[in-house]
């Protein structure tokens, strides 16, 4: 059973801000009254203008444990109203105001359950199955654990250096624009053929997180079932937006 750890509004200062991608940012916030969070979990930043108005955007959480500094991968959507904001103007030394952490049910934590863990992730919605692998990095002993990544380009690659160095995790990227140099795959977006090759088998009954945009994980979890995995054993997490 997953600790329940209090949640509430916090002040965050942002600590770090450095290019992630192109169109990415990874911020670091310091949140000296942050319980700590789950691998996988997420949290609310809202923004207040001059004239008081208010807008509040969930954002997946790339660290874990009991720490106070929270790191987060923001994308732009460039017609956004929040994420524009985070990627381009935000500036170290600025508070925001965080609600967390949230999601009990999209977290994962050491278990005594020995089947193999299938992540899969589209575009931004690495951010969480990331925390996952990094937190899995930190026990020796435990399941097997996949990522199978679907990305516009190798520049558009959240965490690519972590990624790469990543021991107790196989990654598995496809890029869906631009194939990467000397890769034999032509790009394009995912297939169910690709998805049946390259992640566990149901025969092994692997616990499956999918995250993405919500048409990705729509496609991906639809396939999944249709490939006889349990839906019991399908954990989704939907970013919205229709790319
Ligand atoms: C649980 C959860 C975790 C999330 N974690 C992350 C994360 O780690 N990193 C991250 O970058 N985003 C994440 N998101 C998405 C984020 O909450 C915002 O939806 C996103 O930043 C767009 O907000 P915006 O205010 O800029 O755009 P909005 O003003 O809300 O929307 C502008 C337009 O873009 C469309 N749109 C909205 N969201 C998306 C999207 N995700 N993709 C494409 N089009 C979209 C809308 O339909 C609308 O047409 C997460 C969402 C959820 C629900």
């Amino acid at each position: 059973m997953t600790e329940r750890l209090p949640v509430r509004w916090h002040v965050a200062r942002v600590a770090g801000r450095h290019p992630e991608t192109p169109s990415a940012v990874r911020l670091e916030l310091d949140v000296p009254t942050w319980p700590g969070n789950h691998a996988g979990s997420h949290l609310d930043i809202r923004l207040t203008a001059p004239d008081g108005y208010q807008a509040t955007r969930s954002y997946s959480i790339a660290s874990s444990g009991h720490v106070t500094r929270v790191v987060l991968a923001v994308d732009e959507v460039p017609d956004g109203e929040v994420s524009p904001f985070l990627v381009h103007d935000v500036a170290e030394g600025e508070q925001i105001e965080v609600h967390g952490p949230l999601g009990r049910f999209f977290v994962w934590e050491p278990s005594d359950d020995p089947s193999p863990v299938q992540l899969i992730a589209g575009g931004s919605g690495v951010v969480p199955l990331f925390a996952i692998a990094a937190a899995r990095e930190r026990e020796a002993q435990g399941e097997q654990f996949r990522l199978l990544y679907s990305v516009r380009t190798p520049r558009d690659v959240f965490f690519a250096e972590e990624l790469a160095g990543l021991a107790r995790t196989e990654v598995d990227i496809v890029h869906t624009r631009t194939r990467a140099e000397g890769s034999m795959r032509p790009a394009g977006r995912l297939t169910l053929d690709e998805v049946a090759e390259r992640t566990f088998p149901a025969s092994l009954s692997p616990r499956i997180y999918v995250c993405g945009p919500t048409p990705f994980v729509e496609t991906v979890a639809g396939w999944l079932r249709g490939l006889g995995h349990d839906a019991q054993r399908i954990r989704t997490e939907r970013f919205g937006g229709s790319r």
